[in-house]
């Protein structure tokens, strides 16, 4: 794996980003992912990765990242918003692990999504950072079938590998769940996918699902998307340019229908699905932990 410079990790977040799953800051420990999702946004132009399928590492993270949460206010860190960062690679050189033991020994919170079962690896970390603050990990799923997942993902471990590792950290108190974006129009936009999803995080340990109704397409993704279509789905593509254009937000043409019975899935199962409550509830874990901690 090549490694390149880096100056800084975290990044503060504005305001109202904080109301994405409760994060104050945003670290990326690798550039690039080899996931080889058809649908995804990083590799936009408008984020300048050249070669986005190359995974490089971050040179001398340790370091930098503990100077860095020395001097910064405690918080929760994303990691990974623009790359796996359970790609292959982490494996061997185990960026990911070792900023875990950084974050753990400094006593911040973090937040993961992951499509692979690796992070179970990490799972005694993320377990001692969630007794002493803020741990929320979601698995993006965006098809209950496998077989569509190996095609829209297909460098990755399938639906049913990821949810099995869900149950094991969720097993071990770790606070865990769904992601279900995007969802592509014509291809996971029906409703017993998403129906199929929501009973299938209940049934592995998920305590939140979360999604959005549709897919965003920019320059370079667009047009390596469309191509993917054409080589694996006949017809699709002609569909996309014909209802979106360069729309930029494509999204489900029956959304509405998908939201209620997403609703009520969710209803059905008792999960969170508003990111109020997720955010709530995943802060209320970490403050009963801190509380108990006094009692001993
Ligand atoms: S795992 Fe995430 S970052 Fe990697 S290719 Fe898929 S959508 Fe993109």
């Amino acid at each position: 794996m090549d490694f390149i410079e880096a100056k800084t990790l975290l990044r503060k977040v504005k305001f109202e980003k904080k109301k994405w799953f409760g994060i104050d800051y945003i670290m990326n420990l690798y550039k690039g992912c080899n996931h080889g999702c058809i649908y995804c946004d990083s590799r936009s132009k408008r984020y300048f990765i050249q070669d986005f399928d190359k995974v490089r590492g971050k040179f001398g993270v340790e370091a930098i990242l503990s100077k860095e949460l020395r001097r910064y206010k405690r918080g929760i860190i994303d990691i990974g918003a623009m790359s796996d960062t359970y790609n292959p690679l982490e494996k061997r050189y185990c960026l990911t692990r070792n900023a875990l033991e950084i974050i753990r020994d400094y006593d911040f919170g973090v937040s993961i999504t992951t499509k692979s079962n690796l992070i179970e690896r990490d799972a005694d970390i993320l377990e001692a950072i969630g007794k002493r603050y803020a741990v929320n990990i979601k698995f993006s799923i965006t098809s209950a079938d496998d077989k569509m997942a190996s095609v829209i993902e297909p460098n990755v471990v399938p639906t049913s590998e990821r949810l099995k590792a869900m149950k094991r950290l969720s097993e071990k108190g770790i606070f865990v769940g769904v992601l279900i974006t995007p969802i592509l129009p014509f291809l996971t936009d029906d409703i017993n996918n998403i129906k199929s999803i929501v009973q299938l995080a209940h049934e592995y340990g998920a305590k939140f699902v979360y999604t959005k109704y549709g897919m965003t397409m920019s320059d370079g993704q667009r047009e390596y998307y469309l191509k993917k279509l054409d080589d694996n789905f006949k017809g699709i593509s002609r569909k996309y340019q014909y209802f979106y254009g360069k729309q930029y937000s494509c999204l489900s043409r029956n959304y509405n229908v998908l939201q209620e019975a997403f609703v009520d899935e969710c209803n059905k199962y008792g999960l969170l699905y508003k990111m109020d409550d997720i955010i709530g509830s995943n802060k209320i874990c970490s403050l009963y932990e801190q509380l108990s901690l006094f009692d001993v």
